[in-house]
């Protein structure tokens, strides 16, 4: 494992989940490939029919059951460098009956949030005395808090998308269609670095009234609006995602009211962001600004997520979340206003520091007019 990656995901990790687990009152944790995995072992798998396992007791050895043709693919992986006994499974065994063998007698278990179904039932089966709760209960703290390490990773992110932005303008051209702007950005966040793209939104005049439209074979025209939403997973694992929003040609005369709170409401919530001061406070330090002015009605999404491993993750910045922001804590602030037959949305990543905030993105959030 090269020193960045150790830097990313310490051989420290595996002890750190043991610990949360037995402090939520979980006997073992049960990953499947996922976020989760890859929080505690670095181990980038790919989650198949045939069960990939890290079983985390509270108290004892962590052990990985894996299939044996994906055998190679986890040595090859940074879970080799934790020491960890790796269970290889053949055809014909039952994985899940290797595992409740391993954790006989166990109370409650944290499966990986986004463990499928199909082996949550399984796992119900072969641990019929376990509790089943999420591994979310006992990792959530932890993720929620990124290292110097994974800030730094974030920051890579953010610049990677930063460039992507940039080039944006020149593909806003009358007669493009969204999805032929849409694979033009998709190549470019590859091309600045990504190792995926997660998801590319260009939503031109009515369909930037629609925060979560992704793209159309409508046609740009002059005097539209564009929301771009863009985002992608690094080769650290760690995503980005930043909104700007655009005008080809001059916008709508109403258009340039609301924008300019918009951009206010934006920069309002991303100076209230300091240690100790509740993710809900700064969901409030957007709308009250954007509701001040006349268009809460047209507000129809929370401010923000937390990003790290996952693009949306803990802490939600929504109104009512009384979770106290710390240092390290990172997630969008991203508020939209969406009156029809144009909107907009802007949307930087934000870490808390020590003393305030520092974003993450850092292109202009003025109005680009191409
Ligand atoms: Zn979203
Ligand atoms: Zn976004
Ligand atoms: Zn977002």
């Amino acid at each position: 494992m090269n020193n960045r990656l150790a830097d990313l995901y310490p051989a420290s990790r595996l002890g750190a989940a043991a610990r949360a687990a037995r402090a939520a009152g979980l006997d073992a944790l049960l990953l499947t490939p996922g976020p989760d995995l890859r929080y505690v072992t670095g181990y980038d798998a790919i989650q198949l029919e045939r069960l990939t396992c890290l079983a985390v007791p509270a108290d004892g050895a962590a052990f990985l059951v894996v299939p044996k043709l994906e055998l190679a693919a986890a040595q090859a992986s940074p879970v080799s460098a934790l020491g960890l006994e790796m269970v290889a499974w053949e055809e014909t065994h039952d994985p899940f009956r290797i595992i409740s063998e391993n954790l006989a007698g166990v109370g409650a278990v944290g499966l990986s949030d986004r463990m499928w179904a199909l082996n949550v039932l399984k796992f119900r089966d072969a641990l019929p005395s376990a509790r089943q709760e999420l591994a979310s209960t006992a990792l959530r703290g932890l993720r929620m808090r990124k290292t110097a390490a994974e800030a730094a990773a974030l920051r890579e992110a953010g610049a990677a998308i930063d460039r992507v932005h940039a080039r944006v303008p020149g593909w806003l051209r009358p007669g493009l269609t969204e999805r032929e702007v849409g694979s033009r950005i998709a190549e470019a966040i590859l091309a600045e670095g990504h190792a995926q793209v997660d998801f590319v939104i260009v939503g031109s005049g009515p369909n930037a009234a629609s925060p979560h439209h992704d793209l159309s074979d409508r046609v740009l025209l002059t005097g539209d609006v564009v929301v771009v939403d863009i985002g992608g997973t690094m080769p650290s694992g760690y995503c980005s995602d930043c909104t700007r929003t655009y005008a080809i040609g001059q916008p709508p005369p109403e258009f340039a009211a609301y924008y300019k709170v918009l951009q206010e409401a934006q920069e309002a919530a991303c100076a209230f962001v300091r240690p100790g001061v509740s993710a809900g406070s700064v969901d409030d330090a957007a709308r009250s600004l954007i509701a001040g002015a006349g268009y809460g009605e047209w507000f129809i999404h929370r401010t923000g997520h937390g990003i790290g491993l996952e693009t949306h993750e803990d802490p939600y910045i929504v109104a009512g979340n009384t979770e106290l922001l710390e240092p390290g804590m990172a997630f969008s602030v991203e508020p939209g206003i969406y009156p029809g037959p144009h909107g907009a949305r802007i949307e930087d990543i934000v870490m808390c520091t020590e003393d305030g905030y520092e974003r993450l993105n850092n292109g202009t959030r003025d109005l680009v007019v191409v």
